[in-house]
C-alpha cells in the first residue's frame, strides 16, 4: 500500500495551529523550516505541492495580547484577519530562502459549492503550480461563518486534494498517526499503520481530544479521509515534529497511519458532485430502484421514486436515499424540480406527459450526472 505514496505526484500538505506557530507570534520555525527543505526537494522533483496552514486565529491571538479576549465569532474573525497577514509574512520569508515563491489562497465552502466558482479556484491553483508558485491555503475566516464554512481545515485539505486531483493528502499533526494499544506491550499504544475504510470502530478511538488550539481532532481527520479515499486519494496522518516526515513518507518508510480505499479516482466532475456541490434536497427511492443504481450503469427513473423533500430546482443537487438505509446512497443533479418530482414519483415514464402537461425527461437523474456514495 506504500507504493503510493512513493508514486504520487501531487500532494496536499497540511499543517495544524499547534503544529505551525510558536507560541510567541512567529511560525515554529524549528518545524516548518525542516518541512520547508523537504518541500523544496519534492518541487525539484517535479512533484506538484500545496500546502493548507491552519492558526491564523491563534497567531492573531498571540499577536494581540489582550487577557480575557474571549471566544465569539467576531473576535475569532478579527483575530484571524490580522494573524493571516503574519502568517503569509512568515511563510514568504521562509520560503524565500529556498527560492520558492509564495500565493496565498482563502477558500470558504461556498466557492466551491458551484460548478463555477469550483472551477475558478481549480484554475487558479492550478495556474500557480503551472508557474512554480507554492499555494499556501486557509480557510477565509474573517468573512466565512455558519453555513458557508469549512469549518476546520482538515475537511478544507480534503477539498483542496479534490480540487487538484492530489493522489495523497498529508495531515501534519502532534501526534505521530492514529494511536491503537499495542497488544504487544500492555498498557503501551502504537501507530496504527494501515487502513482501508473508516469504519465505526476506527471513529471509536476518537477519545475527543483536540490539540490545544487546534479545532479538528480525530474525528474530523477520520471525515476527512473518507472524502479523500471516495475521491480515490489516500490520506496520511503523521507526526509533523518526525524528522524528515514528508521524504520518508515518500520513500515508502512505513511511517504515521496511511487511509487509502480501493476506489478508482473519479474525474473532475465526479469530484465535485460527490464532494463540493451543496445538495439542496433528499430524494427517496424504493429498492429496486437502489439495487438498479449500485450496479452501476443506470439513471434514475420516476417510477423508482418514493418521495422528495427539499427546496430544489432543475438541475439542482439532490442527495438520494434508499428507504429504510441509514446512509446517503448517491448524490446527483435531478433534472426535475421538487414539485414536479413530487407529482411523478412513482409512476412510469409513459405518464410522466401526462401528468406534467408537457414531455418529461425521461430520467430522474441521469447516469452521466449521478455519484454513487
Ligand atoms: N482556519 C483556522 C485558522 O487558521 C484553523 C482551522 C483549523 O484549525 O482546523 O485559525
Amino acid at each position: 500500500m506504500r507504493t503510493i505514496l512513493q508514486r504520487a505526484k501531487s500532494w496536499v500538505i497540511k499543517v495544524g495551529t499547534r503544529t505551525c506557530l510558536d507560541g510567541h507570534g512567529r511560525l515554529n520555525g524549528a518545524i516548518l523550516l525542516p518541512l520547508a527543505v523537504q518541500i523544496q526537494k519534492m518541487r525539484a522533483q517535479g512533484k506538484r505541492l500545496v500546502l493548507v496552514s491552519s492558526g491564523a486565529v491563534g497567531m492573531g491571538r498571540e499577536l494581540l495580547q489582550v487577557e480575557g479576549l474571549g471566544d465569539t465569532l467576531p473576535t475569532k474573525q478579527a483575530l484571524a484577519a490580522m494573524g493571516q497577514v503574519a502568517i503569509m509574512h512568515d511563510y514568504q520569508n521562509l520560503f524565500s530562502m529556498l527560492g520558492i515563491p509564495v500565493a496565498q489562497v482563502l477558500l470558504t465552502r461556498d466557492d466551491v459549492a458551484a460548478r463555477e466558482r469550483y472551477l475558478n479556484a481549480r484554475n487558479t491553483l492550478n495556474a500557480l503550480l503551472e508557474h512554480g508558485v507554492l499555494p499556501i491555503i486557509n480557510e477565509n475566516d474573517s468573512v466565512s461563518t455558519g453555513e458557508i464554512r469549512f469549518g476546520d481545515n482538515d475537511q478544507l485539505a480534503a477539498m483542496v486534494g479534490s480540487i487538484i486531483n492530489a493522489e495523497v493528502v498529508v495531515n501534519l499533526t502532534s501526534v505521530p498517526g492514529i494511536l491503537i494499544d499495542d497488544p504487544q506491550n500492555p498498557g503501551q499504544e502504537k501507530v496504527l499503520s494501515e487502513v482501508r475504510a473508516v469504519t465505526p470502530e476506527l471513529a471509536a478511538l476518537d477519545k475527543g481530544t483536540t490539540s490545544q488550539g487546534g479545532t479538528g481532532g480525530l474525528s474530523s481527520k477520520l471525515r476527512a479521509a473518507q472524502m479523500i479515499i471516495r475521491y480515490g486519494g489516500a490520506m496520511v496522518i503523521a507526526g509533523a515534529s518526525t524528522p524528515e516526515i514528508l521524504t520518508r513518507l515518500q520513500a515508502g518508510e512505513e511511517l504515521g497511519t496511511l487511509l487509502a480505499g480501493t476506489e478508482s479516482r473519479l474525474n473532475s466532475r465526479q469530484r465535485w458532485l460527490a464532494e463540493a456541490a451543496r445538495s439542496q434536497g433528499v430524494v427517496t427511492i424504493d429498492s429496486g430502484a437502489a439495487q438498479a443504481l449500485r450496479q452501476g450503469g443506470t439513471s434514475l427513473l420516476a417510477v423508482g421514486v418514493v418521495s422528495c423533500e427539499g427546496d430544489f430546482k432543475a438541475g439542482d443537487l439532490v442527495t438520494v436515499w434508499a428507504q429504510g438505509e441509514d446512509k446517503p446512497l448517491a448524490r446527483g443533479l435531478s433534472n426535475y424540480s421538487q414539485s414536479e418530482l413530487q407529482a411523478v414519483a412513482g409512476h412510469p415514464t409513459s405518464q410522466i406527459a401526462d401528468i406534467l402537461g408537457h414531455p418529461g425527461y425521461e430520467e430522474v437523474i441521469h447516469q452521466s450526472d449521478l455519484i454513487l456514495l
